[in-house]
């Protein structure tokens, strides 16, 4: 894989028609680019149940990122653009776990001005129900959308491997 790093100047927060802000490019990014590593706070389970009670919000909209049982990045209080990067049910980018760091590359090649997306696949133990759609909605609006950000028990962690070998 190629793991060039974009230039820093070749991406930028605006806002997004699908939710609040989101990322776009500026220039060409080619397919296999590494974008930007998801930078924040790591904090355990603990730590984020302290931080945010999910019973309180009628909508989840946090800047967490979780990288296993133990650890998730909150990018809440200090983060970088990437925390701004919208979910999508069919993405132009990745999120790769690297011994524990997040990094977010292009999988396709994108043109200036194309909005930047990762599939969030939160992952999700318990069936789906209404409920918990309602409450992680998806509106990517995508022919392959889930209507959720949600991904029942499907590990984010080396996706990229594994979910091209499952097909
Ligand atoms: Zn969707």
């Amino acid at each position: 894989m190629y793991f060039k790093y974009i230039k820093s100047d070749s991406i930028k927060v605006r806002n997004s028609r699908i939710q609040g802000k989101g990322v776009f490019a500026t220039k060409r990014i080619k397919k296999g680019q590494r974008i930007i590593e998801y930078i924040g706070e790591r904090i355990s389970p603990e730590e984020e149940t302290l931080r945010y009670d999910d019973e309180s919000m009628d909508r989840h909209h946090t800047f967490l990122f979780a990288i296993d049982e133990k650890t998730t990045i909150d990018a809440g209080r200090i983060g970088n653009d990437a925390k701004y990067i919208n979910h999508s049910c069919d993405p132009n980018c990745e999120a790769v776990d690297e011994e524990g760091r997040i990094f977010v590359e292009a999988i396709k090649n994108i043109q200036p001005g194309t909005e930047l997306f990762y599939d969030y696949a939160f992952e999700q133990e318990e069936p789906l129900t209404q409920e918990l759609i309602d409450m992680y909605p998806c509106h990517c609006g995508t022919k392959k959308c889930r209507g959720t950000i949600l991904k029942v028990k499907k590990k984010r962690k080396s996706k990229k491997k594994t979910a091209k070998k499952r097909k």
